[in-house]
C-alpha cells in the first residue's frame, strides 16, 4: 500500500514536469502548446501506474504488445485512448483493431489491406500512422521515404482506416544534429506528401523521453514518452 502511494506521487510529479517541458518546448518553437499531445508510454508498467497518471488527467497511453494491452484494457477505464506504438505483426492485426484508437506503426501495404478488412468486419475505423524509416537504419522497421508516396496512396484507398499522419523512431542516442535531420525530415516528407497528393496528414508522431524537445521543435504533434514519466523499465522491449 505504501509502495503504491509512493509510486503514485512520483508518477504525478514526473508527469507534471514533462507536461511543463512539452509546453515550454512548444512555446520556444513558436508553436501553440495545445498542438503537442503527450502519449504516456506505459509498456511493462502495471495498471496501477496507468491509473496514477490517469488520475492526473492523462488519458492517452501507448503500448507495444497486444497481449499486455488487452490485459490493461480490461482493468482500466474505457475512456482511455490507447495508442499501439510497436511493430505490428499481421497475426495480431485483429486485436489491434479491436483495442487501439491509433495504430502508429503501419509500414506495409499488406498490413494496410489486412487492417482495412478487419476494421470493416469489426465495424471500426481506427486511426493509423504510417511508420517511415527516415534514418535509413537497417534495424528499424518502417517504409523508406521513397516508398512513402505509394504507401500513402494505398492508405487513402482503405475506407475503414483513417490516415492520421506519419510516425518515426530515431536511433537510440543519436547526436542532436542527426535528430534534427530525422525529425525535420519527417516533417518535410509530410509537407511534400500534403502538397503532392493534396491531402492532410495532421499528425507527426516523433520524439521519446530523451529527444521529445527536439521533435517538438521540428513539428511533432504526438510525443511518446515512457521512461521520463514511469521510470526505467526493468526489461527492455
Ligand atoms: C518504448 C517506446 C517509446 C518510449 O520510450 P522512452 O525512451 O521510454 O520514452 C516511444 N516509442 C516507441 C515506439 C517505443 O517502443
Amino acid at each position: 500500500m505504501r509502495f503504491v502511494a509512493a509510486m503514485t506521487t512520483h508518477i504525478a510529479e514526473q508527469l507534471t514536469e514533462i507536461i511543463t517541458c512539452i509546453r515550454t518546448a512548444a512555446e520556444k518553437a513558436g508553436r501553440n502548446p495545445d498542438e503537442v499531445k503527450l502519449i504516456a508510454v506505459s509498456k511493462t508498467f502495471p495498471p496501477e501506474a496507468i491509473a496514477a497518471a490517469y488520475a492526473c488527467g492523462q488519458f492517452r497511453f501507448g503500448e507495444n504488445r497486444l497481449q499486455e494491452l488487452e490485459e490493461k484494457v480490461k482493468k482500466l477505464p474505457e475512456t482511455i485512448e490507447w495508442h499501439l506504438i510497436g511493430h505490428l505483426q499481421s497475426n495480431k492485426a485483429q486485436r489491434a483493431v479491436q483495442l487501439a484508437t491509433y495504430i502508429h506503426s503501419v509500414d506495409s501495404e499488406k498490413l494496410l489491406r489486412r487492417l482495412d478488412r478487419l476494421a470493416m468486419e469489426a465495424g471500426k475505423k481506427p486511426k493509423i500512422l504510417l511508420e517511415i524509416n527516415i534514418s535509413g537504419e537497417e534495424s528499424k522497421f518502417g517504409t523508406t521515404e521513397s516508398d512513402a508516396v505509394k504507401l500513402v496512396q494505398a492508405a487513402l484507398t482503405c475506407e475503414h482506416l483513417e490516415l492520421a499522419g506519419l510516425m518515426t523512431m530515431a536511433p537510440y542516442e543519436a547526436p542532436e544534429t542527426a535528430l534534427h535531420n530525422i525529425f525535420g525530415g519527417l516533417r518535410r516528407l509530410r509537407d511534400y506528401l500534403e502538397n503532392h497528393l493534396q491531402i492532410k496528414l495532421p499528425e507527426l508522431s516523433m520524439g521519446m523521453s530523451s529527444d521529445f524537445e527536439i521533435a517538438i521543435q521540428e513539428g511533432a504533434t504526438f510525443v511518446r514518452v515512457g521512461t521520463a514519466i514511469f521510470g526505467k523499465r526493468t526489461y527492455n522491449l
